[in-house]
């Protein structure tokens, strides 16, 4: 590579770390734009000496069009007028020239071993606190419209509970029988009566009937009948309250910044924990109200009366009714109110620190 000698001036204008960030932005744009870090206007070219002070400010990869190995960049480290790199290059201030350099990923370890991996371990810790910041600042709002979503959603959530609540007493104060045993994996099965040939010590061949068990139907809505009590709205409820804590109104990124970095991480951990656990019990309730739709009814009213449902039941329903008993002569009503089919809003979308991407 033919690289003029101005590139291997030093260029003294960074005295202190905050005029060295101040540039960051600058510096990736410019190689965002151009694919070439070593064109940067302030870029130091020469190489470092031995032993000097480093510290990591930004990470960056060439684009696209510049990841053939013949366009990757020099590096002022190692190989000043070879291409070197194009991956995880790092930009680099020098306390002691006051210079920025774009180098490779490693490079310096050859000139400063120590203190190349000081600088890399302080660099991931500050860029994950900075990530962190940047993430609570962008999202920590959502905390009102998720919480908004799940006050409207409680009293459905209240008549899912207090539904299934009713159906569990019925089954176990009325018809005692233990029918999660036999829906519990989510299927509805039947015995029947199988026949294989079988060979006889003769040699003769015979008939053998043995009791096989099939599947009726797939039955999503199971959790209807889980004996354990559902508790939907007052754990929704308890997100809501957790989510609660981490509004701060309009002085978000005063009271992030406030904050130590084991309480940013907490607070990202509220945020997205506390609405994905919302919806998962959206969810769950989901479930439940699929058990008592029109398809899950068909379905269980034909398992119940086929000759081989290991349980002696029969069920029917409709939208605003739910029927079970022993026998078809002696019903129990379960009434569905209507608040229980009412549709739960939507949360905004929200991922983790970790999968977040900043843009
Ligand atoms: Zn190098």
């Amino acid at each position: 590579m033919d690289l003029p000698d101005e590139f291997f001036d030093s260029k003294p204008f960074y005295r202190n770390r905050d005029a060295a960030q101040a540039v960051l932005r600058d510096i990736k744009e410019h190689i965002k734009k151009t694919g070439e870090p070593h064109t940067w206007r302030h870029h130091t070219h020469s190489k470092p000496v031995v032993g000097s002070r480093i510290v990591y400010i930004g990470e960056f990869d060439l684009p696209e069009s510049h990841q053939a190995a013949d366009r990757h960049a020099p590096c002022p480290c190692c190989s000043p007028r070879a291409p070197k790199y194009s991956r995880k290059g790092k930009i680099a201030w020098f306390p002691d020239e006051h210079v920025i350099r774009m180098i490779g990923p490693e490079c310096f370890q050859t000139l400063n071993p120590e203190g190349h991996w000081e600088a890399v371990e302080v660099f991931n810790r500050e860029e994950a606190e900075r990530r962190t910041i940047a993430y609570l600042v962008k999202n920590l709002h959502l905390n009102v419209p998720a919480r908004d979503v799940i006050q409207r959603a409680l009293p459905v959530l209240e008549a899912v509970d207090r539904v299934h609540g009713t159906l569990q007493q019925r089954i176990n104060e009325v018809l005692r029988i233990d029918l999660w045993r036999h829906v519990g994996r989510g299927s509805l099965t039947v015995n029947v009566e199988g026949r294989r040939l079988k060979r006889t010590r003769g040699g003769a061949q015979e008939v053998e009937t043995f009791l096989d068990v099939r599947q009726f139907a797939e039955f999503p809505g199971f959790p209807m009948f889980s004996p354990r009590t559902s508790r939907l709205a007052s754990r929704a409820a308890g997100c809501a309250k957790r989510l609660s804590l981490i509004d701060f109104g309009d002085e978000v990124q005063e009271r992030v910044r406030a904050m130590t970095t084991e309480e940013q991480a907490k607070a990202a951990r509220i945020l997205s924990k506390g609405i994905s656990a919302a919806a998962d019990i959206f969810k769950e309730a989901n479930a439940i109200r699929n058990g008592f739709g029109p398809m899950s009814i068909a379905n269980l009213k034909g398992w119940a009366r086929h000759a081989g449902c290991p349980v002696h039941l029969a069920i029917s329903g409709d939208e605003c009714n739910f029927y079970i008993g022993s026998d078809e002569n002696h019903p129990l009503r379960i009434e569905i109110p209507p608040t229980f089919w009412h549709r739960f809003g939507e949360f905004p979308k929200i991922l983790t620190v970790a999968n977040w991407e900043e843009d």
